[in-house]
């Protein structure tokens, strides 16, 4: 794991960047979101019971997960996401279509913002001829989603998606797809993101470099420091 900024970038060749968290968040929130497709349904639900619910179901999801279970494809995200709505919001009388309602939602770039230093750093990075990759354990919507925010069509990234590799991260299997992907050995690349497991730990386990996208400034509970934001470590490219 690397927590020494000013070493961070030596002999480093391309970057990898997680998606969700790291480059995007959803605009409105989820809970919003969530919150909206149930009064449809003629379902009030307080907000904040919403976000709690999803961060636990999200999280349990997460958890009930090993490296067997780690494989992916289209259809099993789906069928994850079809769990977590129907878990989030379970008293609706018609979940299925609450679930394509969200699915659909989630899969439009005008559901989704970049944080304000995205567009600055990437151009920062192209500008040193970086080549650039996203990736994460979105799906297929992600290429839509990404190709309709200006600030990341216009660096072109790579794009590397758990449901086309066929494992999400933190399997080895994701991250060996990175480096196939790129051409470039895993001690080259460095990958940031705001998950410690998926973007840091499981990266380092893998060869590659891995910094953490604090941008909450909360800390883990742990020993992992983080940096606050993306141009705090781009700037660092530059001294
Ligand atoms: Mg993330």
């Amino acid at each position: 794991m690397t927590t020494c900024i000013e070493a961070v970038w030596d002999g480093i060749e391309a970057i990898v960047l997680d998606a969700v968290g790291t480059l995007i968040e959803p605009v409105p929130t989820v809970a919003e979101v969530y919150a909206s497709a149930a009064r449809r349904q003629g379902v009030d639900l307080d907000r904040e019971v919403v976000r709690t619910r999803f961060a636990q179901s999200f999280r349990d999801d997460e958890n009930e997960e090993n490296l067997e279970a780690l494989a992916t494809d289209e259809p099993t995200e789906s069928i994850r996401w079809r769990r977590i709505v129907s878990s989030v919001l379970p008293e609706l009388p018609e979940p299925d279509r609450a679930f394509e309602e969200l699915w659909e939602h989630f899969g439009r770039p005008d559901s989704w913002c970049c944080f304000p230093d995205v567009g600055p750093s990437l151009a920062l990075l192209r500008a040193m001829g970086l080549p650039i990759a996203i990736a994460s354990n979105f799906d297929g919507r992600l290429r839509t989603v990404l190709a309709g925010l200006p600030e990341l069509a216009a660096c072109d990234p790579q794009l590397i998606i758990s449901s086309e590799v066929g494992y999400r991260k933190p399997h080895p299997a994701f991250y060996q797809a990175i480096c196939e992907c790129l051409g470039q050995r895993p001690e080259t690349l460095l990958m940031i993101g705001d998950d410690p497991e998926n973007d840091v730990l499981g990266a380092c386990r893998a060869g590659l470099r891995g910094v953490w996208l604090d941008r909450r400034g909360r800390g883990n509970g742990g020993s992992m420091r983080g940096v606050a934001g993306l141009g705090d470590l781009v700037a660092h490219l530059c001294v």
